[in-house]
């Protein structure tokens, strides 16, 4: 089922079991062999990467069977739903690449027919008002080992049924005062099945319906009903629903209508990091992050202003594949999948993270080269830009040891280095502070090495990143890391919450000079920052200040360099 190896990569397709149901069905010709799915959010939250992997399987089943895919919200909650996020979540699936054209629905929509629906089965003997208290019906529902007890109120009359259910819907009576309940089976052992609520009293205000209702129907009526309503031939959704699925079905089969077929496959759960929705609003109500777009949550916002692109989040979710049984995914597959994708579509800029001043004695002080630079040597139609050499540059305090261990390819005093695109220089002095601490190095360059070439065959081994001195402009780079300390958050102590393994070191913003080249970059560009890492420009990124997010490190370096 899983078509993920090890390292990551796709094996050669065999179809995932889902894809095995749809091809039975259409080889059954069932549905007529129609393929209609949708992807059904609840509009109480910002949409994160679990539910990208949703959403990728749906409208990719859609697209796979020439079918197609709704977009519907499941807005039974008046309470917890806002406008904000019904935008959020179809800014979120176009930008992911999915279009439900005209199909955009909501259950609200539907609260007329699903009224119709409760009535009919109050005709039919299979519904009932029920005037227990919420705290009566959870004592009377017993537990998966011991059969509850029949409502007080399950022998009233049909016509005393229809009469309060509408007076219900008139609004007589005050929150909670009444319930409408269906009537199945106090005993049965799975517990959704033991006379559920199906519609409650609520005065308030619905983000669609305005104050049209004051009875909502609960989320398990409703949903699947709406996706019989919409005619979805397979609905597919996460595991935790495989109980309410009698339930479900019991409802379509009561009503006699359009029976979509549930299938149900293991939700996504990433290590590092959290992923309900409950969670992710806390972090943000807490000020823990600084929204729902901070770069550091698994939301879709957040990953897309850390940079991620909607290929690599759908060829994410390919890799992840559909599974049976609840799993882990390690963060680290990712983030491999944003740095294949980056790795070929970005250009390369230098940036210093941690400056040591280098200059080359033996020029004059005016000294200026423009040398020519490769802005993806993946893709060498991106073409060239020039960066200008001059006597004063910077490079990292880490690519300069005074005393280096052997096989230190990067610069020492009296050996030599490439600088990339310029020059080969070799280090003559080094200035200290009154700490002993280098401040400066001093070296001379070799003019006959333009563009770091060694006309007389000898060997350089080291190449290192530079920034001009003259010409090199400042920006602010927020540096990230994973959320939490540990893989599971909920791996805590006694007494404490998830919350207690947040990494403090998950942003870290820092200075850093880079090449004038990115002086008018704009707004949601992504590049790579040789050896260091790919980024993109923030939005807090103006004329004044330049702002960048890391995306993700680089795994991979040049590979002459000798790492730490
Ligand atoms: P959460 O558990 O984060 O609060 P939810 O399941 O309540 O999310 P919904 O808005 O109901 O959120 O989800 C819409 C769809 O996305 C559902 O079909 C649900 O099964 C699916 N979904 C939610 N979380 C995941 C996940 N981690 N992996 C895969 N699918 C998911
Ligand atoms: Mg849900």
């Amino acid at each position: 089922m899983d078509n993920t190896t090890n390292n990551g990569d796709i094996e050669k397709k065999s179809l995932n079991f889902i894809e095995n149901i749809i091809e039975e069905d259409i080889r059954n010709n069932k549905n007529d062999g129609r393929v209609h799915t949708r992807f059904p959010p609840e509009p109480n939250g910002y949409l994160h990467i679990g539910h990208a992997k949703s959403i990728c399987l749906n409208f990719g089943l859609a697209k796979k069977y020439n079918g197609l895919c709704n977009l519907r919200f499941d807005d039974t909650n008046p309470a917890k739903e806002e406008v904000e996020y019904v935008d959020s979540i179809k800014e979120d699936v176009h930008w992911l690449g999915f279009d439900w054209e005209d199909r955009e629905h909501f259950a609200s929509d539907y609260f007329e027919r699903l009224y119709e629906f409760a009535v009919t089965l109050i005709k039919k003997g299979n519904a009932f008002v029920c005037d227990h208290t919420n705290e009566e019906i959870a004592n009377y529902r017993g537990t998966p080992t011991v059969a509850g007890k029949e409502s007080l109120f399950i022998n009233r009359t049909v016509e005393e049924n229809l009469d309060l259910f509408e007076r219900m819907r008139k609004g007589e009576f005050k929150d909670g005062e009444k319930v409408l309940r269906a009537r199945i089976d106090m005993s049965s052992p799975n517990m959704h099945m033991r006379d559920p609520v199906i519609y409650r009293i609520r005065h308030v205000d619905h983000h669609r319906t305005g104050n049209k209702w004051c009875i909502y129907p609960m989320y398990d009526f409703t949903h699947c009903l709406s996706d019989s309503i919409e005619g979805i031939t397979h609905s597919v959704c996460t595991l935790e629903f495989e109980v309410h699925r009698p339930l479900y079905d019991w409802f379509i089969e009561k009503l006699g209508l359009h029976h979509p077929q549930q299938i149900e496959f293991a939700r996504l759960n990433i290590n590092y990091t959290v992923m309900s929705k409950r969670r992710l609003l806390e972090l943000v109500e807490q000020k823990y992050v600084l929204g729902w777009d901070d770069p550091r949550m698994p939301t879709i916002c957040g990953l897309r202003r850390r940079g991620y692109t909607p290929e690599s989040i759908r060829n994410f979710a390919e890799k992840v594949g559909v599974a049976k049984r609840e799993n882990i995914i390690d963060l680290s597959l990712l983030e491999f999948c944003i740095r294949e994708d980056l790795n070929k579509k970005t250009q390369r800029f230098m940036g210093v993270f941690n400056p040591l001043k280098l200059v080359i004695t033996n020029c004059p002080d005016d000294f200026e080269d423009n040398l020519e630079a490769v802005n993806n040597p993946e893709d060498l139609s991106m073409g060239t830009r020039n960066v200008t050499f001059t006597k004063e540059i910077f490079i990292e305090n880490d690519d300069f040891m005074e005393n280096p261990p052997k096989k230190y390819f990067r610069l020492s005093p009296g050996n030599e280095v490439r600088l990339r695109y310029a020059y080969i220089v070799r280090c003559t002095d080094v200035i200290k502070d009154d700490k002993g601490r280098v401040v400066e190095v001093h070296c001379t360059y070799d003019p006959e090495t333009r563009g770091g070439n060694t006309p007389d065959g000898r060997k350089v081994q080291g190449t290192i990143h530079w920034v001009s001195g003259k010409y090199a402009i400042e920006a602010e780079a927020r540096l990230y890391d994973r959320l939490f300390v540990k893989e599971n958050p909920d791996d805590k102590e006694e007494g404490q919450d998830y919350k207690a393994n947040l990494n403090p070191h998950s942003l870290i913003t820092q200075k850093c000079i880079v090449e004038n080249n990115l002086k008018n970059i704009t707004h949601g560009t992504k590049f790579q920052f040789e050896r260091i890492g790919y980024f993109c420009v923030d939005k807090d990124s103006n004329k004044e200040k330049l702002v960048f997010n890391r995306t993700v490190t680089l795994k991979d370096s040049w590979s002459k360099i000798e790492k730490k």
